[in-house]
């Protein structure tokens, strides 16, 4: 009971937490299976990583939003000269954009590219004291910065899981797979992110990248000699590429020869 004259509070509405539908059993099976596919790709994969070279998270923002429509090797190619000459966020932040798009113009789109990364870096020092953010909601403040950069930084400098990083090979790698439908990357990623734990997400987008590039490319997937054909549904792979799997009996012939 109240004082008498004591101010009496007024309860605070608690907010009823939806009870989770549970998992069907099509759901449990495919979560098994992504787990498989994880761990396969762990152990091809041990020491999986961003493949775009950097000193600072500074260089890796920039990187990762040269890297749209273009190879990581490209960028590998422009970004030492452009770091040498524009080390910080203030140094790019006043620079002659045709200096830029002359240093940036092998990676596509440099018109874009160069507004973007000027825009990011006077951004960077004007609102964050010249640090780069290290949260989702500041990371996507910044020109050129959509959820896969910010994955890319949050997950490979800051070691924050908070999404999984969905490029040109997670998403059609997750759909051959069976993992995702070929949707949106928007949809990839939250299919992702529901069957894999989030301790995961950033090393496994850096696995199938790598996976991408040696094996499951996009015009001429392996799946002779792929690690996870035997998990593969392979969705949408032409068998006439080439990727076609031997008849059992041939397969069994090879594996015991
Ligand atoms: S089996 Fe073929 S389609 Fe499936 S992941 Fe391997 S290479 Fe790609």
């Amino acid at each position: 009971m109240p004082r008498s004259g004591a101010p009496t509070r007024k309860p605070r509405a608690t907010k009823k937490r939806q009870p989770k539908a549970p998992l069907t059993p099509e759901e449990r099976a495919l979560r098994r299976r992504a787990g498989r596919i994880a761990r396969g790709l762990a152990a091809e994969y041990p020491a999986a990583d961003c493949a775009l070279n950097h000193d600072s998270v500074f260089q890796l923002l920039i990187a990762t939003i040269l890297s749209a429509q273009c190879t990581d090797r490209r960028v590998n190619q422009v970004t030492p000269a452009l770091f040498a000459r524009y080390p910080a966020a203030a140094d790019l932040a006043d620079a002659d954009p045709d200096d830029i798009e002359r240093m940036i113009h092998s990676t596509g789109f440099f018109r874009n590219k160069t507004r973007s990364i000027i825009g990011a870096s006077q951004r960077i020092r004007d609102d964050f004291g010249g640090e780069v953010p290290d949260t989702m909601k500041e990371l996507l403040t910044l020109p050129g910065v959509a959820r896969k950069t910010a994955n890319v930084i949050l997950g490979t400098w800051f070691g924050k899981n908070e999404g999984v990083v969905v490029d040109t090979h997670v998403f059609r790698i997750s759909h051959r797979l069976g993992l995702a439908p070929k949707a949106t990357p928007v949809r990839t990623e939250r299919r992702l992110m529901a069957l894999l734990p989030r301790k995961e997400w950033t090393l496994f987008s850096h696995r199938v990248i790598l996976h991408g590039r040696a094996v499951c490319s996009a015009r001429k997937p392996r799946c002779r000699e792929c690690s996870l054909e035997t998990m593969c549904p392979r969705i949408g792979v032409d068998p006439g590429s080439g990727a076609s799997r031997k008849p059992a009996s041939r397969r069994r012939a090879r594996r015991t020869n």
